[in-house]
């Protein structure tokens, strides 16, 4: 974990930086961290006109720049940040699927320690990808992934960063692939 959050500081996303290590048998797979395809210009995030209405989801594109902006449906104050983030920008999670497979290392039954818990398109990955445990540190807000991983098979914890420290988690995984 603390690998994770070392790779994480590598990201040069300004919204969320997240860090994924992924472990077999105590040696390292692959890193990756939230980052734009291989070539690009490593900048996660675009200007955009579109905001979103926290209270009612609405999503209107705004035009004055400083004045004050209201939500069209409810009418309520909208927070003015307008950055998304780019579809083309893959995350943690994905970076180090991809990076195990472009060098040939398996992720059957290996284990994958995030900063940040999957989103659900990386729950997918982490699913068929044969990993066997996820561990994570802070909850994303969609935690619909984290059920999906459960009924999946997935052994998965949450884990306070002085747990990794002392080691924990090794006896965690082990005990799981001795029952199986
Ligand atoms: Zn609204
Ligand atoms: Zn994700």
């Amino acid at each position: 974990m603390e690998i994770s959050f070392a790779v994480s500081r590598q990201s040069y996303c300004k919204k969320r930086q997240v860090g994924a290590t992924i472990v077999k048998d105590n040696n390292i797979v692959s890193i990756g961290y939230n980052g734009t395809a291989i070539g690009a210009k490593n900048n996660c995030e675009k200007k955009t006109d579109m905001l979103k209405c926290s209270n009612c989801k609405t999503i209107f594109k705004y035009h004055k720049k400083n004045s004050n902006a209201y939500c069209p449906s409810c009418h309520s104050l909208v927070s003015k940040k307008r950055l998304a983030t780019k579809e083309t920008v893959f995350h943690a999670e994905e970076n180090a699927i991809l990076q195990a497979a472009k060098n040939g290392k398996s992720t059957k039954n290996a284990s994958i320690f995030v900063t940040t818990s999957p989103c659900i398109n990386c729950a997918r990955l982490i699913v068929n990808s044969g990993i066997g445990a996820v561990y994570f540190y802070d909850k994303f807000s969609d935690l619909s992934s984290i059920s999906f991983l459960k009924k999946s098979g997935i052994y998965v914890k949450q884990i306070k960063r002085d747990n990794f420290m002392n080691g924990r988690f090794k006896n965690d995984a082990n005990s799981r692939y001795n029952k199986n």
